[in-house]
């Protein structure tokens, strides 16, 4: 018999190439005047333009958003916040420009509206992570979950491929866990099956033909279906271990995922054998582990974490804080099994279970 929970989250989507055009009259709508626009150093051209497109109602630019939410950049976005007395936060970016609205969002119940360019998903999820003292900390708070998020892909098209590779795999991870989960809710993974077979389908033609509309609206759906399933949905080892990267050795996050996503769905296949072999159906292969490792392959991102600065010696302790606090997960989680999975992941072999 079938049993579940499920909560949805109050998501108010504009999907649509062109759609930034609506940003203004979408602000007037919610009864906002005074947007802070928030970017990285990368995108503050991007930035000025929505300054510029939302003339009267931008209160100015914070080009400061990096990797990782840093306790130090969320508090001199809340610096600025006061002083040009923002009344809501405007992130064009990717995952990290999110982030740093998320942050705010938490820090001074400021409404966020998030204008992804990337494939990152975190627009569709109410966690929000801040890195303090090289240690990410997350959570879960409604407050946080954007108000509004604007897809236009149009935006997406000056993501170079070395990250649109990578942010596609990001995304599908957050669809994976929650196919392969252990908890099997079938409302949560009706999304995430479907994200996973259109990232599948559409990551190769993105980084195949960058130019090609289609595959890059298709891709940024799939990362709105992926990150709609990680905000209903749960997570596992995985995202675990790519915090664990992230907070304490700065590794870059979507490659973390593509590297490490792999080798976990391996690691839990015994445990989800129904979830994993929905997996491989929804992405046309037989084993969805190898499927994975292989796609990350397709779309020239790294399959190994000694491509992405992590040294050998760095296992013991990466093994270690992550199983410091207990994790859920379908698979049993010890140090020694997580060891082992992060050798075959430092190498970049082809993902296996760990007995
Ligand atoms: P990112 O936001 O750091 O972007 C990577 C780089 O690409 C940046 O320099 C950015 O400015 C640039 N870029 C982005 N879009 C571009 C475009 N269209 N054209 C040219 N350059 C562009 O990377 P990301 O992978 O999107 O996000 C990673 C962050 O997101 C991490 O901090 C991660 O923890 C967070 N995240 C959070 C959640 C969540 O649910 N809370 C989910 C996924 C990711």
């Amino acid at each position: 018999m079938t049993r579940f929970d499920y909560k949805t989250l109050p998501w108010n989507i504009i999907f649509g190439t062109g759609a930034l055009a609506r940003l203004p009259e979408e602000l007037d709508k919610l009864g906002l005047s005074h947007a802070l626009v928030l970017a990285t150093p990368n995108q503050s051209e991007q930035g000025q333009e929505v300054v510029s497109l939302l003339g009267h109602r931008a209160v100015g630019l914070f080009d400061q958003a990096v990797m990782h939410v840093p306790i130090e950049t969320v508090e001199q976005a809340m610096a600025e916040v006061a002083r040009v007395k923002a009344d809501c936060t405007v992130s064009i970016g990717g995952g990290s420009t999110t982030g740093l609205g998320k942050a705010l969002a938490l820090k001074l119940d400021l409404p966020n509206i998030a204008i992804p360019t990337t494939y990152a998903g975190s627009e569709m999820t109410n966690i929000w992570g801040i890195t303090e003292n090289e240690r990410k900390v997350t959570g879960r708070d409604n407050r946080v979950l954007p108000t509004l998020t604007l897809y236009d892909p149009e935006l997406t098209l000056g993501l170079p491929a070395k990250f649109a590779g990578p942010s596609g795999l990001n995304a599908m991870a957050q669809a994976v866990v929650n196919v392969a989960s252990g908890d099997d809710n079938p409302m949560v993974s009706l999304m995430a099956v479907e994200a996973v077979r259109v990232l599948a389908r559409s990551l190769p033609r993105v980084i195949a033909e960058p130019q090609n509309m289609e595959a890059r609206a298709e891709a940024s759906y799939g990362a709105c279906l992926a990150g709609g399933s990680l905000g209903t949905g749960t997570t596992s080892l995985h995202h675990r271990l790519c915090h664990t990267f992230g907070g304490s050795f700065n590794t870059p996050h979507a490659e973390t995922h593509t590297i490490l996503l792999p080798h976990c769905v391996a690691y839990n296949a015994l445990a989800t054998a129904g979830g994993t072999q929905r997996l491989a159906e929804a992405m046309g292969v037989d084993n969805a582990a190898i499927g994975i490792y292989e796609l990350a392959k397709t779309v020239g991102a790294p399959t190994a974490l000694k491509d992405i600065g992590i040294r050998e010696s760095d296992l013991d302790k990466a093994a270690a804080i992550a199983t410091e606090m207990p994790v859920n997960n379908p698979e049993p989680v010890t140090t020694k099994r997580v060891r082992a999975l992060l050798e075959n992941a430092f190498h970049g072999s082809l993902p296996q279970p760990i007995a």
